[in-house]
């Protein structure tokens, strides 16, 4: 007999009991996360509360010292054989961080190539894709981000928000399962700020997972479907955005809130 009710799927991120320190610093005590399919969460806090160290984890850039995150039916560093988890070789690692996109701070485009060979290096040479493919798919997305007329430009003829849009539409020419961002915006000119929150709120209209750390409390409130505050490696509040910056219930929120607000 069908079940009566639809089972929920698992959610596409699945962090459980996360721990990582640098030497003596536990930069990491336990952090638990689930986020759905589809979903968008913010990730806010003081700087040094672990954040981009818990996207690095997801993406497969730090070894967690005790937990796992599961990013769709994968452990992250692990795979798995019968009912025991080995840890990954480095081959199995960077076919697994395929699926996932990731944007930083400061661009980190490739500077001898243009803005579409930056689209097209890692499809064609990481998943061996047709060059033809990869060629339509880039153009299409530098539409996507408004940057069509920059195909054959390099990133130093860019603007800073130029150059994130790229950096945006780079990562999804791999066709990411997942979006991590950290601070995207931080390095940029205010006046350039508005044009990459616009093309991430379009990417999260077109239903892609994201988890964005920012200090941009407004497009938090407008995109997020969650927010969720971390302070000292531990998620304090957590929340839909209306909630945890509307009326935040912790003393230590509320003091972040006020500072960045
Ligand atoms: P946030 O992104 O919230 O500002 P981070 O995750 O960057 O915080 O950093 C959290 C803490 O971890 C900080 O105390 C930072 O100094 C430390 N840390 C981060 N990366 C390293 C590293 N590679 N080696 C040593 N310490 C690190
Ligand atoms: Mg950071």
């Amino acid at each position: 007999m069908p079940p009566a009710a639809p089972i929920e799927p698992l959610p596409l991120v699945r962090a459980h009991g996360v721990r990582k320190s640098f030497g003596e610093n536990e930069v990491l005590k336990g952090i638990d996360l689930e986020v759905r399919s589809g979903e968008v969460v913010c990730l806010i806090g003081a700087s040094g509360s672990g954040k981009s160290t818990f996207l690095r984890c997801v993406n497969h850039l730090e070894k967690i010292d005790g937990g796992l995150v599961w990013v769709g039916e994968r452990a992250v560093g692990y795979r798995i054989k019968g009912d025991k988890l080995h840890e990954q070789s480095h081959n199995e690692i960077c076919a697994d961080r395929t699926d996932i996109g990731m944007v930083f701070q400061h661009f980190n485009l490739f500077p001898h190539m243009t803005v579409l060979e930056n689209l097209m290096e890692a499809p064609l040479r990481v998943l061996k894709q047709r060059k033809a493919e990869v060629r339509r798919r880039a153009l299409d997305l530098l539409e996507k981000v408004g940057l069509s007329a920059k195909a054959d430009a390099y990133p130093r003829h860019l603007s800073g928000g130029q150059q994130q849009r790229v950096a945006i539409a780079r990562a999804l020419c791999m066709q990411p399962k997942l979006m991590l961002f950290d601070e995207p915006t931080s390095a940029l000119d205010p006046e350039l700020v508005g044009e990459v929150l616009r093309v991430m709120k379009d990417l999260a209209r077109t239903g892609m997972t994201m988890i964005v750390v920012t200090h941009e409390m407004g497009f938090a409130r407008d995109v997020a479907d969650r927010v969720v505050f971390m302070h000292g490696g531990r998620i304090i509040e957590e929340g839909p955005a209306e909630e945890v910056i509307g009326n935040p219930q912790h003393e230590r929120t509320r003091a972040f809130l006020s500072a960045v607000l």
